[in-house]
């Protein structure tokens, strides 16, 4: 009986022994596992550009959440399509337990494509279409429009565009344009010469031209009508008027309104162009052609001349201008020294003129005109003793109420000029205007037409100074 409760003793302390070390140990070395267990699927599709939330994980250990312990690593982009691991760890006694979700984000969106203009269009001829171009975006992939492809099929009078564009998912757009080939554009009538032309009594008129375009047929100018006529001996106002259609029955009209009216010195309205220091062989044959083509009169301030000026100065006289003295020299230390080498001056130009061409020059216009001040570092008081001097002597001087501009330091252009000269015109009284001829002043020559135009236009007379002009002088200055 004592043996028997001494095996129960030694039996159950060998039990509690083997406990306890199961215990001790077991924690070292079969300690229990956490568990942790993905919410959601382990693989996951996403589209691109949603947002992603990622459902997370949840870990356990027997009956205790260690949820909050778990850390994510890893991130997924939705911008970008592609495979991204999101990894889920949770450490415990130093010993780290893992799992992981892959999520997978798909482009299931097409590419944007827009057409540039319109998506309905009109061509007079197939030749003539113009891709008015496109654009197409992704947004995975952003632009892709070299990547378009156009189809073109024409059937008819029916172009039809495809434009196609796919995305590295293999997304694919596509958009339409239908052209027709239609010719509903009209031909374009160019006038030469001017649309409104003055015409003074006692010059021919005849038409400077047109010219007829149509986008479908080409050059169409020998189909161009012209009605209407011009009696250039009555004065009057007609109208010509140019018509065209191509060949798809589209019209084109031009009008041209010419005016023949009388030029003279009776006009209440008066321009006297005047050109000085010339002539030059560069601008003043093309300023005479200028005033033959519209048979306009102006005065010419001449200088000394050589043989080209003399051929010049042949035509100014034959062609009805005033041949006028600014002096044989324009040099003012030389001419403004002295009254003598002033007059002298003066009577070299017109002796030589009257020996070249039997020309009797009695117009002056003083270098600097008579307000200049330059003289009086020469000769004090010379310009008010010469404006009584040349008169008496049998001149007339000339002075100008408005300036071209075109003598400034640099070159204007003929828009300025053309805006200095018209600008300055005055109804009622004569308007002298001071422009040049010398090899610089191309300018003013390109400015001429457009001033004559504008003048006439607005019922000025053009004409030449001759000695029963009434004058126009500055204030005298020295
Ligand atoms: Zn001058």
């Amino acid at each position: 009986m004592k043996r028997g409760w001494a095996l129960l003793i030694t039996v159950a302390m060998a039990a509690a022994i083997i406990g306890i070390l199961s215990y001790i140990s077991g924690y070292f070395i079969f300690a229990p596992i956490p568990e942790l267990v993905l919410n959601g699927e382990r693989e996951v599709n996403v589209e691109s550009h949603t947002t992603y939330t990622d459902p997370g994980l949840t870990a356990t250990l027997g009956k205790k959440d260690l949820t909050e312990k778990v850390r994510v690593s890893g991130a997924v982009d939705t911008t970008k399509p592609g495979t991204y691991t999101l990894t889920y760890q949770l450490t415990l006694h130093e010993k780290t337990y893992s799992t992981s979700r892959t999520v997978t984000v798909v482009d299931k969106e097409a590419p944007v494509l827009e057409l540039t203009g319109n998506g309905e269009m009109i061509v007079s001829l197939e030749s003539l279409y113009q891709e008015p171009g496109y654009t197409a975006n992704d947004r995975c992939d952003g632009d892709l429009t070299d990547k378009v492809v156009v189809e073109r099929v024409v059937e008819g009078e029916q172009i039809t565009l495809t434009y196609t564009v796919s995305d590295a998912s293999g997304n694919s757009t596509s958009a339409q344009r239908r052209v027709t080939i239609r010719d509903i554009v009209a031909p374009v009538i160019t006038l030469n010469g001017y649309a409104a032309t003055y015409v003074p009594l006692g010059s021919s008129y005849s038409d400077p031209g047109y010219s007829a375009v149509d986008d479908a047929d080409g050059d169409i100018t020998g189909s161009v009508v012209r009605s209407g006529s011009v009696d250039d001996s009555t004065v009057g106002t007609y109208t010509i008027n140019y018509t065209v259609t191509d060949k798809a029955g589209n019209t084109a009209t031009a009008t041209r309104v010419v005016k023949v009216f009388v030029e003279s010195a009776d006009s209440p309205d008066r321009v006297y162009l005047t050109f000085d220091d010339g002539p030059s062989s560069e601008v003043t044959g093309r300023v005479l052609d200028i005033l033959a083509a519209n048979n306009a009169k102006a005065t010419f301030f001449i200088v000394n001349y050589g043989s080209t000026g003399r051929q010049l100065i042949a035509r100014m006289i034959n062609e009805g201008h005033t041949v006028a003295i600014h002096g044989y020299s324009h040099d003012y230390a030389t001419i403004y020294a002295n009254d003598e080498a002033f007059m002298n001056n003066v009577y070299s130009l017109r002796d030589k003129l009257l020996a070249d061409f039997g020309y009797n020059a009695t117009i002056i216009r003083f270098p600097g005109g008579s307000s200049n001040t330059v003289s009086a570092s020469y000769s004090s008081g010379i310009m008010s003793r010469l404006a009584i001097r040349v008169e008496q002597e049998g001149f007339s001087y000339f002075d100008w109420n408005i300036s071209s501009g075109d003598a400034s330091g640099y070159t204007l252009s003929s828009s300025e000029i053309y805006h200095n000269v018209t600008g300055g015109l005055r109804r009622g009284r004569n308007n002298v205007v001071l422009m040049h001829d010398t090899n610089a002043k191309w300018t003013t020559a390109d400015a001429l037409q457009d001033i004559i135009n504008y003048a006439r236009g607005n019922g000025y007379s053009l004409l030449p100074i001759t000695s029963g002009t009434y004058p126009v002088h500055h204030g005298i200055a020295n």
